[in-house]
């Protein structure tokens, strides 16, 4: 029998077929942890080719081969065959279950109705499809762009999730990100140098991190395999973490064990102990806007504002940033008649500038506003000045309230 295998263009499909006919081809499962509590919150599924001598031959050895001739898509379909199987097996020994994601390649685009086989497979073994997630690579999105963002959101109004993989590998496709609501961005493990050391590695990092949660991805990061490294994402509010650090990709049998004793941890539910300094200030600012649904910053010194929250009944045409003038004409127009000067006059730009000069450090009014619905409502406006400690502009932090 032949030991070892050489794969060229001309006989990889053949071996593919005969692998997976002889149970050759295997999914590995690399658990992903959630960042701030440590706890098992996912698995990403990983092809293996078990070479007849016994040995693990490498997705880098045969996936590029199996892109190129176009019988990939033979392989996801085979993997994800085995983890509904593997999940349904946890479920039935009654074992916990976490999503586990499974990767596509670029050419399912060219399938007709990916979304449609992808839940016939998943709803043939009886799982819950909010257990799949389908992991799409950045390069996928940049060459077909269109077809991509209707997949992703036909995978995804059919109940699957959805992760952008190797973000930052290769193509500058931020572009891209910003225009496709998947529920993931996961950031290529070649953004990372050993430690994190790096300066302005870490700016980067921080900022891809800030940009995901702006588009409301969440994010995971990939090849974590230094405590200096977990300990630097996590205070950048990094969501989940997957790498050798935690653990490398295992078999299913080693996989269902980590499961099954996962589900004996003990839930450190005291997420004031749990969290990192960053999740910690995003939970105050939650707070925060509970209270304060709109909140603007304004530079009053250079006349512009920038809107941090906008979750209020009114003014939805008006841009979130912009010239501070403009906003507060735009204010006073949506004000009760009786309102307008009294709005117009306490938020006048150079008012406020010579007032701060004065000392004045907060100014509020109640106005009676109208929302787009049609209703007036009493709102609490508060302008908090301070001094840009960089240069000598002032700046208004201004929280809406209804009363
Ligand atoms: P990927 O989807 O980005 O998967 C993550 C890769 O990073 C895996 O390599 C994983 O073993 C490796 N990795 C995870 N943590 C660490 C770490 O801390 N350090 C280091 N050095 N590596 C880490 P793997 O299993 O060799 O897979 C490589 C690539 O092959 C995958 O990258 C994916 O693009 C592709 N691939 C694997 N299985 C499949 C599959 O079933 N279908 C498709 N289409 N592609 C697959
Ligand atoms: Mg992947
Ligand atoms: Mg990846």
């Amino acid at each position: 029998m032949q030991m070892t295998l050489h794969f060229s263009e001309d006989n990889i499909a053949e071996l593919l077929d005969r692998a997976i006919e002889q149970g050759q081809i295997i999914a590995y499962y690399q658990p992903k942890y959630d960042a701030a509590t440590g706890m098992l919150n996912g698995a990403e599924a990983l092809a293996r080719w078990q070479a007849p001598d016994g040995s693990l031959i490498q997705p880098s050895e045969f996936i590029p081969l199996l892109e190129k001739t176009g019988h990939i898509t033979t392989l996801d379909w085979y993997i994800l065959e085995q983890v509904c199987e593997m999940l349904k097996r946890q479920i039935i020994q009654g074992v916990r279950t976490v999503t586990v994601s499974v990767n596509f390649s670029r050419l399912h685009s060219l399938e007709k109705d990916f979304a449609g086989r992808l839940s016939d497979t998943v709803d043939k073994y009886g799982i819950s499809r909010h257990l799949i997630e389908v992991e799409i690579t950045e390069s996928t999105l940049v060459h077909c762009r269109q077809n991509i963002i209707d997949d992703i959101n036909a995978i995804r109004s059919k109940g699957f999730s959805v992760a952008i993989d190797d973000y930052g590998s290769g193509m500058a496709s931020s572009n891209f990100v910003k225009d496709v609501s998947a529920d993931v961005l996961k950031i290529d493990r070649s953004l990372m140098s050993h430690n994190c050391e790096d300066e302005r590695e870490r700016i980067l990092l921080e900022c891809i991190i800030n940009f995901a949660h702006r588009l409301k991805f969440s994010v995971v990061a990939e090849g974590v395999e230094t405590l200096e490294q977990l300990s630097f994402l996590r205070t950048c509010g990094c969501d989940t973490i997957q790498g050798y650090f935690f653990s490398k990709p295992m078999e299913r049998s080693q996989y269902m064990e980590l499961c099954r004793f996962s589900e004996f941890d003990t839930v450190n539910d005291d997420i004031l102990v749990t969290q990192s300094a960053s999740t910690a200030t995003e939970l105050l600012l939650n707070a925060v806007f509970t209270c304060f649904p709109l909140i603007i910053m304004s530079n009053l010194t250079r006349n512009s504002y920038y809107t941090i929250a906008y979750e209020n009944f009114t003014t939805t045409n008006c841009p979130s940033t912009g010239v501070y003038t403009d906003l507060i004409a735009h204010g006073a127009a949506s004000m009760h008649p009786d309102d307008r000067e009294l709005f117009s006059r306490t938020f006048d730009r150079m008012d406020q500038l010579e007032a701060f000069a004065r000392g004045q450090r907060t100014r509020r009014v109640v106005t009676s506003q109208l929302g787009d619905d049609g209703i007036y409502r009493r709102v609490e406006t508060t302008n908090y000045y301070m001094q840009n400690p960089a240069v000598d502009d002032v700046l208004a932090i201004c929280m809406s309230r209804l009363l």
